[in-house]
């Protein structure tokens, strides 16, 4: 069934009144009419049934059945911070690690990220960034949208972090040491907050891994192969939710 995400804002009780681009969607992109259901998920982790009773030009009626938890979301909250890489590749790795439940999305300018955004099409590209982590929580059953924060420079995220694991993934050639995920996350099995960096198409440079290693940063590995960005980030997010215990 249709899973939609609503706010507090559009329920009144037992009712839900929606407006606008939602109408829209309901009834004529999905052509829903009275008696048809959805399911109706809440920011409080809780879901309930809609069930359309009257539909208006402007606003439609639903009724909600009694809320149920739902549980899907992942004990840490894991950020991606991924130099913005080409679309389609940038596109996939936002799907993917929101599908495996990354809570926050940081696109980075880093020195060698060759995609040029220009300020003006700065906001255009976050939002329609948010669409594709929203359609991904969506169809992941997460009752959490991912935010896809604006794109920063690297240093300035470095400073940004607060505290918990910071993990730097570099392919070995580029890091003199590195550790492993499990070996970088043993001390750390509860921790709250997870940053995971990957670099773009070229990678991060050794000013970067310097910039980075004196925030406390040490590089990571994925192993000897050189794996695509797109790949790195699904790959360490998946590792840092399985070490934390989220994949059982
Ligand atoms: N500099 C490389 C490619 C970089 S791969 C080259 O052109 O040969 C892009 C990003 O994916 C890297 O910056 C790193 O964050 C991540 N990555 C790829 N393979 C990795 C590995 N084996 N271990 C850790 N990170 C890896």
């Amino acid at each position: 069934m249709r899973r939609l995400f609503i706010s507090d804002e559009e329920v009144r009780g037992d009712r839900l009144l929606l407006g606008g681009t939602r109408l829209h969607y309901l009834c004529n992109v999905l052509r829903m009419g009275p008696g048809d259901s959805f399911i109706a998920v809440r920011a409080n982790a809780t879901q309930q049934l809609a069930t359309l009773i009257g539909v208006g030009d402007k606003e439609l009626t639903a009724s909600l059945s009694a809320p149920e938890p739902v549980n899907t979301e992942p004990r840490v909250e894991l950020t991606l911070f991924q130099a913005i890489i080409k679309g389609k590749a940038m596109t996939l790795a936002i799907q993917k690690c929101v599908e495996l439940g990354v809570t926050a999305i940081a696109p980075l300018f880093t020195e060698r990220t060759v995609v040029r955004i220009k300020d003006a099409d700065r906001t255009k590209k976050q939002r329609r960034w948010q669409q594709i982590a929203e359609e991904a929580a969506r169809q992941s059953e997460r009752v959490r949208v991912p935010e896809v924060l604006a794109a920063v420079d690297f240093e300035q995220a470095l400073f940004s972090l607060n505290a918990g694991p910071a993990l730097l993934f570099a392919e070995r050639h580029v890091a003199a040491s590195s550790m492993s995920v499990g070996e970088a996350l043993a001390g750390h099995k509860d921790a709250e907050r997870v940053a995971v960096f990957v670099g773009p198409e070229g990678g991060f440079n050794n000013h970067e891994i310097d910039l980075a290693a004196e925030h406390g940063l040490t590089p990571i590995t994925l192993g000897p192969r050189v794996l695509r960005a797109e790949t790195a980030a699904i790959v360490a997010c998946a590792l840092v939710l399985y070490e934390l215990g989220d994949m059982q």
